[in-house]
């Protein structure tokens, strides 16, 4: 075939898989076996080797799957990393979102951007990878329940550690544009639970409000965010450039005139630094377990605060000396470097050694969106870059 023929062939075929993928609904929180499956199978037929890591009901999965190279070599093995899970949707959608669907020089689906499309691109061109002579093996990372505070990856970083997989150059495909993305702040989400006593509103000591407890929280929480910004860190490249703080809901009580026995607060912290996140946990901890708590305990033992962590997406911290980047700058031609404000599985990479750059197909402007598309030229942008990497790992 010739070359030109062959590009046309891993195009149409990144397009055949991304519509495959699309029609899996692995809405996050959902089983995703069968979507993770007819990837391995994929994989398994080029000769890649592969292993799983699960929920504890092994509903949800992750696959981690290599293609070993042919000579050793002192160069690091590259891992593509993208979430197979995608955000509901609503019911404005124009085309069926699990349908992929080309209009023009776009194809819409769910999930097309954020971020099948990078895994079908890494799927399509696996095959080329296989057939040439690679001098480091090339892994591929598919993760389940990323847009839900990265409930997957953590599982797979584990089983990563336990198999000694601690450096390399890792792709995090999120929606970039394909321009390189080398920091973002943590995104950490919780839930804290009051449980008091009901009674009569006209005897309001004989109880023990749920929701005057929890104001006294949020208050505390305010104050922490004001002493965020003074601790901001000098040269911080993020925007704002401190630890941001915020309440995103309040529920609780049932009427005017009856002591609220319930109430839940959902905040979520966005550090900078990691030392902020362990900071605000430890202050908020010690508030409620030593001062609400006995308090509330005096009147009625039973009372209860307990804090759910939803998520805690590690922030992504920008390195210098990247190798990752320079990877990748050194494909593209691109030098630039950009900070995001969404969070993704990089963080989870780097803290383990392995330096990361978050880089992929598609625009974040679509993502999460009524309508979602990528473009095909940011699909053959990404299979451009996989070109790259293969001319840059095989043996002349
Ligand atoms: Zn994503």
């Amino acid at each position: 075939m010739s070359t030109e023929n062959n590009s046309n062939h891993i195009f149409e075929n990144s397009i055949k898989i991304l519509t495959d993928l699309i029609a899996f609904k692995t809405i996050s929180g959902e089983d995703n076996n069968a979507l993770i499956n007819y990837c391995d199978d994929i994989l398994k037929k080029i000769g890649a080797t592969s292993f799983k890591t699960f929920d504890d009901e092994k509903k949800r999965v992750n696959l981690f799957g290599t293609l070993k190279s042919k000579k050793k070599s002192t160069k690091k093995p590259i891992i593509f990393s993208g979430h197979t899970d995608v955000v509901p949707v609503s019911k404005n959608w124009t085309t069926d979102p699990f349908v992929a669907t080309i209009k023009k020089d776009k194809i819409y689906g769910r999930g097309t951007c954020d971020m099948k499309g990078f895994i079908a691109c890494t799927l399509a061109y696996a095959p080329i990878f296989s057939n040439t002579n690679m001098d480091r093996d090339i892994h591929f990372s598919y993760t389940f329940d990323e847009e839900t505070a990265c409930q997957g990856a953590p599982i797979l970083i584990n089983e990563l550690q336990k198999r000694n997989i601690n450096s390399g150059i890792c792709i995090v495909g999120e929606p970039t544009n394909m321009k390189i993305v080398d920091a973002h702040k943590g995104c950490y989400e919780y839930t804290t639970y009051f449980e008091g006593l009901a009674g009569h509103g006209s005897k309001p000591d004989k109880g023990v409000n749920a929701v005057e407890f929890a104001s006294r929280y949020i208050n505390k929480l305010m104050e922490l965010r004001e002493t965020l910004k003074l601790n901001a860190p000098e040269d911080c490249i993020f925007d704002p450039p401190y630890t941001t703080l915020q309440i995103g809901g309040i529920k609780g009580g049932i009427a005017r005139n009856v002591i609220a026995d319930k109430c839940r607060v959902d905040w979520e912290l966005r550090p900078v630094i990691k030392k902020d996140g362990d900071f605000v946990n430890k202050e908020m901890d010690e508030f409620a377990n030593r001062k609400l708590l006995p308090e509330m305990k005096k009147v009625f033992p039973e009372s209860v605060i307990k804090k759910e962590i939803i998520g805690e997406i590690i922030g992504f911290d920008r390195d210098v000396n990247s190798e990752a980047c320079e990877f990748i700058s050194n494909l593209t031609g691109d030098n630039s470097k950009e900070v995001v404000s969404f969070g993704t599985e990089a963080g989870l990479f780097q803290e383990i050694g392995i330096s990361t750059v978050v880089c992929g197909p598609g625009s974040i402007e679509q993502a999460h969106k009524v309508d979602e598309f990528i473009s095909l030229e940011q699909i053959k942008k990404c299979l451009s870059l996989l070109e790259g990497i293969k001319n840059n790992s095989s043996i002349n």
